[in-house]
């Protein structure tokens, strides 16, 4: 998917124009301690906040937990949006028109009035549902309370095929909307859901973005989910995560089942974690988008060869995805059953023992290998770790992959580092890898004269207007580990003094290891009052000059002692020998 950037213009404004304060306010309620305010800590649990927002940096950050970030990056966490809707959100509250289509043009121009059409909709239906006896049957026979019915905003489809025509009249809207069917035979619509029970499909802002229909009558399908609209895109959404994180923004894990009414009955069961993909299997984004709201997601399988297979395929999708501090587990139950039906037949207690049998990944790979070969013979050792060893190397390197190698070791009687070699000899390792290695060797030191100068201009982005941009040219000629970014804060300063330390950020955020240092360095614990700020970058800046020049003076005389010097060089050196000299 193409994504064209949104103006860094319209991204300072934005936040020259929200308060901080006010949009957490709203959400976790603070109180003033001298400048800042402060609050517990919602994204970890504690009894005395160390939760700070600051709003002369238009920041917050946690000194429990080490989150921080500005506005877009508190509504990402605390909401589970993305970048831009973070910016698309904050921009609704304030009354500012995004300037560019973003992303699927249509959802940000012109589809305000389809999140309406959706919502009138939905509500006409749960109506509905409440004056229709069969429709209620259906769901009390199913277990289902009124509440639950409510929380989800269940509704009814009527069995006329123009109700939605007649009550509504808006039919290029119903129809984009992917409520209306367009008739094969000439011109004319006729409603899509018709005698369904309707489960609507809301987005993580919780707009209704789509329905799903289960049928009363003989009617097939006997499941029927909104085509794909602007708004909705099957493979994205999961059905109930919206409700889910209402319930618990602290989920401790979340369960990954198939159908709408697997979600609804663990709800009714006082399990609410689960999420249902919608009829397609579960892709990398949505694993991806879960692991930004929990740490444990279990997939659940019917565990027949068909549940089994697709678990397999789950597991070969989410092995590069899975770092140290995440746990993947696989619930497979008993044949032909799914949530829904466990519950009704055995209750909530026996599920609840199911779900603690779920297997680990580990337990689930190598069961599922070990069932394809025979581990008694050699052949079969040779055949598992085969299998096995290309697996475990997608895992990120860390304590996990390490455990799954030492568990394959075991079973097939090799060591780790044979192992390991099975991988590489006709792997070579991906530029991601690569990448990560380098910015690993780059990171800065944590107390280096480069980071508590960035951790200076990034709090107190004042102390450059005394400067003149030739004075970060030494920066140049050094290749500190980040003083790319020194320099990077310094023209951007330079060029507009008016940034904050919350818009310098922003223009970070397509630098992963950049963005990671500023968000830290926002933060640092600078033993500086403002009032000393400048002076210190000062002698910053001339300590960094001086370094560069001594480089430069090392890099002659080394070239000297070999004899590569000629006379403009030599002159080159004694001036650049004298001026230091002079300096100090
Ligand atoms: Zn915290």
């Amino acid at each position: 998917m193409s994504l064209i950037p949104i103006p860094q213009e319209f991204i300072n404004e934005l936040l020259a124009r929200v308060d901080i304060v006010q949009l957490i306010d709203a959400r976790v309620p603070l109180r003033k301690k001298g400048k800042n305010y402060i609050a517990c800590c919602p994204f970890h649990s504690e009894k005395t906040p160390s939760f700070t927002v600051t709003p002369e940096k238009q920041f917050y950050y946690c000194f429990g937990c080490s989150v921080g970030g500005n506005a877009f990056s508190f509504l990402m966490e605390y909401e589970k949006l993305s970048f831009i809707e973070a910016v698309s959100l904050l921009a609704e509250q304030i009354g500012m028109e995004i300037p560019q289509p973003i992303r699927h043009q249509e959802v940000y121009r012109g589809s305000t009035h389809l999140y309406d059409v959706l919502e009138k909709v939905t509500q006409f239906y749960a109506k509905e549902l409440r004056q229709n006896t069969l429709a209620i049957n259906y769901l009390k026979q199913r277990g289902l309370s009124g509440e639950i019915a409510k929380k989800f905003n269940l509704g009814y489809a009527p069995a006329a095929w123009d109700t939605l025509l007649k009550t509504f009249k808006d039919t290029e809207n119903l129809f984009a909307a992917g409520l209306l069917v367009k008739k094969s035979e000439g011109q004319g619509y006729y409603d899509r859901f018709r005698d369904r029970v309707l489960f609507p499909i809301r987005d993580r802002r919780g707009r209704v973005i789509g329905l799903g229909g289960r049928a009363l009558s003989e009617q097939e399908p006997k499941y029927l989910n909104s085509p794909e609209t602007p708004l909705f895109r099957k493979g994205k959404e999961l059905y109930g995560l919206y409700e889910t994180l209402q319930q618990n923004r602290q989920l401790e894990r979340v369960l990954v089942v198939e159908g709408y009414m697997d979600v609804l009955a663990l709800f009714q069961a006082d399990l609410p974690f689960a999420v249902a993909t919608l009829g397609t299997a579960t892709n990398r984004d949505q694993i991806s988008r879960l692991m930004s709201c929990t740490q444990e997601i279990i997939f659940c399988f019917d565990g027949d060869m068909a549940g089994q297979k697709a678990a397999w395929r789950v597991l070969e999708q989410s092995l590069d995805l899975l770092t140290d501090g995440y746990i993947f587990r696989f619930l497979l139950l008993p044949n032909g059953e799914d949530p829904d039906s466990l519950i009704q037949k055995k209750g909530r207690t026996e599920f609840v023992t199911y779900l603690q049998q779920a297997q680990s990944l580990a337990e689930f790979l190598f069961n599922y290998l070990l069932a394809q070969v025979d581990i008694n013979q050699l052949e079969g050792k040779a055949r598992l770790a085969k299998l096995a060893a290309p697996l475990i190397g997608k895992v990120a390197a860390g304590i996990m992959q390490h455990k799954l190698f030492e568990q394959l070791a075991a079973l097939v009687n090799m060591d780790v580092m044979t192992l390991k070699k099975v991988i590489h000899s006709h792997k070579t390792p991906s530029i991601k890898t690569l990448q990560k290695k380098i910015n690993k060797s780059s990171r800065i030191n944590r107390s280096s004269p480069m980071r508590l100068a960035i951790a200076l201009l990034v709090q107190f982005p004042q102390i450059i207007q005394s400067l003149s941009v030739s004075q970060c040219d030494a920066l140049r000629t050094l290749e500190l580990p980040g003083s790319a970014l020194l320099i990077k804060l310094f023209e951007l300063l330079k060029q507009k003094s008016e940034l904050t330390s919350a818009m310098l950020l922003e223009y970070c955020r397509q630098d992963e290891s950049q963005y990671k240092t500023l968000k830290q360095l926002i933060n640092y614990p600078l033993a500086i009052p403002e009032s000393g700020a400048q002076a210190e970058f000062h002698d910053l800046l001339k300590y960094f000059k001086k370094t560069a020049v001594e480089t430069e003076i090392d890099k002659l005389l080394q070239q000297g002692k070999q004899g590569g010097l000629n006379e403009k060089e030599k002159k080159y050196l004694y001036d650049l020998m004298l001026n230091n000299f002079n300096d100090k």
